[in-house]
């Protein structure tokens, strides 16, 4: 049986204050045995919110971290600093990291290698762009994505790796992908797994489905065969929202 999971990622959203703020009404929540729930805050938030919730379900994972382990990277974090404070899953290549930061598969690939390397759990987001689905070019696109950042790794890593179906033009936009068009895209994606590595890896991977989840589209995307739970931006930021998502299973 795969993990069902849901994961916030707040982006850059949440100072201290507001994280507290969070935290005191997210531990006074009652969670559903059978998911796995995920908040990824901003890295000078992680070590208050993992100490926050220690004794707590909620697991803390960070948003994005440096390929190197150490070095001259004014400005960035390494999987150890992770770790030190907590978070021992992080995001990885999120399409505003591809986007704005100039994140390609290569770099990526480094980044995932890292992470495993110490012994994270990586998220690893893909998707596409409008013109590419315009164009039809969608499932290539993903496939080059899967390719390129991800099918380097041995059969064994595949037990640390989360795939996040993110369609850009879905993310933060309030469009989201149909119920339909996101179970077409993760059973692709399993395929595709199964055809490179084998079946028996690619029924165990948790697949999200990111854009646009909210209380009221997340059952029917959530009831989704091949959808094992979600990667949630702005309704993340509620608890009450989030909460309903996490009880939409
Ligand atoms: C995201 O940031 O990964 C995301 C899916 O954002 P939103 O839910 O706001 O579309």
């Amino acid at each position: 049986m795969r993990n069902k999971i849901v994961a916030g990622n707040w982006k850059m959203n949440n100072d201290l204050a507001e994280t507290e703020m969070f935290l005191v009404e997210l531990k006074k929540q009652l969670f559903p045995e059978n998911v796995v729930v995920m908040i990824a805050p901003s890295f000078t938030n992680l070590n208050h919110t993992f100490r926050s919730l220690r004794e707590h379900p909620v697991m803390v994972v960070a948003q994005n971290m440096h390929q190197s382990n150490d070095g001259a990277f004014t400005g960035e974090i390494s999987a150890k600093m992770l770790k030190s404070v907590g978070a021992n899953t992080v995001i990885l290549g999120h399409s505003e990291r591809r986007a704005f930061f100039m994140e390609d598969n290569a770099i990526l690939a480094e980044k995932v290698n890292t992470a495993l390397e110490n012994e994270m759990t990586v998220i690893f987001c893909i998707g596409e762009e409008l013109e590419d689905r315009k164009k039809e070019n969608h499932f290539q696109l993903i496939k080059t994505q899967l390719h390129e950042g991800l099918f380097h790794l041995s059969d064994s890593a595949w037990e640390n790796i989360i795939i996040a179906y993110e369609p850009v033009w879905a993310i933060g936009t309030g469009e989201t992908a149909s119920p339909q068009q996101a179970q077409e895209m993760h059973q692709f994606i399993r395929k595709t797994i199964a055809e490179n590595y084998s079946k028996t890896i690619a029924d165990k991977v948790s697949i999200l489905y990111g854009g646009s989840v909210k209380p009221d589209n997340a059952s029917e995307i959530f009831a989704q065969e091949d959808v094992d739970g979600g990667l949630i931006g702005g309704a993340s930021l509620n608890v009450e929202s989030f909460m309903k998502i996490i009880n939409s299973f």
